[in-house]
């Protein structure tokens, strides 16, 4: 028997906000116990909220990141239920009118290979609604003690429709959703700090069966990791109950991340009935177009757009933008050092090296792949046209391993984009060899210094003197026997030893293109 999974997720999400979300005391994470508290977090007598609006603002920036309906309205609902970790007896939420309603996230599943850009989807979202996050409890034996430093932050709470149907999808899903709030600046999403919490909703259903299968709500889930073993163990479980000839009831489990198993916590008989009515402390909000309008101005380019701009733009292959692309603040200092080095270019009298791509691409060491590659296609090798391309590797090679491992940050560290674009644009005229540049990157990364003023300064132009150049050559054949049989032989790469020898000689210091030239002629006996 075949069985298809459905599966819907609610995400909770903190919103970054300086203050809670009904009062001004301050949100904040890893503080001693109950220090950020006031008489409104604690719900003494005698309180009053009052909404904040940074809040209510970042939630409908999601809303309009992701297409949603936004409400004209923001109205607010008490959810009752009794509980030590929320004093007041209720949460404030949203019940009958979210803020936000309908939308969609993009998600990119797995490609046959981590070069190859997988399949594109559009899951639809239920709604979006914001409410107050609750305490927290710490058990320890046969105690409980209670931390309300995060009760009263803000927290949204993000719907999808039963549309996902696999793990997979699910773990892409939360990809996608926590790469769009980190970019729209709403929340870092870490889980560890759950500031992302994830309940997983899984039924399944006969192969082209419509009808929606009993759900089971998978709770505890937290590392996006988790919440896909969580629902792979899930779907197994199910179709093991099903073809034993058993049914499948509503309940909730929790998923044990360590073990990989689950336990039931409560049924269906056991649910809460909250009793929703409208808060008559709190005041409907209307949200007008002008409002919107501001926060639209304010809204980033998403990211799955931005790749694809950045394959259509800068031609650039799909796994150096794969490294770019998560990470906003890697890609402004992407796209400053290409403004920058369009800016010298203007200014150069060096040839165009998009005139002559086979040059410009042997002076980076042969041809490189630059094509935008069409779902399930390994990217093949054309020639480098632009100097996007090396731009782009310094910066997702060379510079984020040299900012890792000084555990620095992009936005800290000494090296600009003005700095990478000196680089590309030394090595692209052929004034330092890739090799000298990979030396000269670690003294820029620490005193900062142009490229421009290092070479300068230490001499380390490289020799494009014919007569020198010649000498090397002629050394270089002489000492290699051997390679230059082979290489009369047809043996196209038996040329690398003897290029290797002038290398050696010049102490890096020869232009690649020029010995590459001078060799193939004395080779061919001219
Ligand atoms: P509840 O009222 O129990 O919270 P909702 O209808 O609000 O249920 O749905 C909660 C989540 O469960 C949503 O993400 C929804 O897409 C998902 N969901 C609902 N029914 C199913 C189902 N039969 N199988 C899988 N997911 C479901
Ligand atoms: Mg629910």
């Amino acid at each position: 028997m075949q069985y298809e999974a459905v599966i819907g997720l609610e995400v909770h999400v903190q919103v970054k906000t300086r203050s809670k979300m009904f009062t001004r005391v301050a949100a904040g994470y890893g503080e001693p116990p109950n220090t950020l508290t006031d008489p409104v977090v604690l719900a003494l007598p005698g309180v009053l909220p009052v909404m904040n609006q940074a809040a209510l603002d970042q939630v409908i920036k999601v809303g309009l990141m992701l297409g949603c309906e936004i409400a004209p309205v923001c109205k607010w609902d008490r959810k009752n239920y009794f509980y030590p970790d929320s004093p007041k007896n209720y949460q404030i939420s949203q019940y009958d009118q979210p803020i936000c309603r309908g939308g969609v996230v993009e998600i990119e599943l797995p490609g046959p290979s981590r070069n190859v850009m997988g399949e594109h989807k559009q899951i639809p979202l239920t709604r979006i609604h914001l409410e107050e996050d609750v305490g927290k409890l710490n058990h320890a034996g046969t105690e409980s003690l209670v931390d309300y430093n995060r009760a009263g932050t803000p927290l949204m709470e993000i719907v999808s429709e039963p549309a996902l149907h696999s793990a997979e999808e699910a773990f892409a899903y939360l990809t996608a959703l926590k790469m769009v709030m980190v970019y729209g600046g709403i929340s870092d999403c870490d889980m560890e700090k759950g500031q992302m919490r994830c309940d997983a909703n899984v039924s399944i259903r006969r192969a082209g069966e419509q009808k929606l299968g009993t759900k089971v709500e998978l709770k505890n889930l937290n590392s996006i990791s988790f919440v896909r073993d969580g629902i792979a163990h899930e779907i197994r479980r199910q179709i093991t109950v099903v073809e034993a000839g058993g049914t499948i009831v509503q309940e909730t489990r929790d998923y044990d991340g360590q073990t990989g198993t689950s336990q039931s916590l409560r049924s269906k008989e056991m649910a809460h009935d909250y009793r929703y009515f409208p808060d008559p402390d709190l005041m409907p909000v209307k949200v007008d177009e002008a409002w919107k309008d501001r926060l639209r101005a304010a809204c980033p380019e998403l990211p799955f757009d931005k790749q694809r701009r950045f394959f259509g733009e800068y031609r650039l292959p799909y796994t150096l933008t794969s490294v770019l692309v998560p990470d906003l603040s890697i890609c402004d200092f992407f796209e400053n050092a290409v403004r920058e080095g369009r800016s010298i270019r203007k200014q150069s009298s060096t040839p165009d090296p998009t005139l002559n791509p086979q040059a410009y691409a042997s002076s980076f060491g042969g041809p490189q792949p630059m094509s935008v590659p069409p779902a399930g296609v390994a990217p093949s090798a054309q020639g480098a046209q632009s100097f996007y391309y090396p731009t782009g590797t310094w910066i997702a090679n060379d510079l984020l391993r040299e900012v890792a491992s000084a555990k620095s940050t992009l936005l800290n560290c000494r090296v600009r984009p003005e700095h990478i674009a000196d680089l590309v644009k030394l090595i692209e005229d052929c004034v330092i060899s890739t090799p000298i540049a990979k030396e000269i990157f670690r003294e820029i990364f620490v005193t900062g210094e142009m490229p421009t003023a290092i070479v300068g300064r230490k001499g380390l132009r490289q020799s494009t003197d014919a007569g020198e150049l010649e000498k090397w050559c002629v050394e270089a054949i002489a000492a290699n026997p051997k390679s230059v049989v082979d290489f009369k032989g047809g043996k196209e790469n038996a040329i690398n030893a003897m290029k290797g020898f002038v290398m050696k000689q010049s102490k890096g210091k020869a232009n690649p293109r020029l010995v590459d030239e001078i060799l193939r002629r004395k080779l061919a006996g001219r």
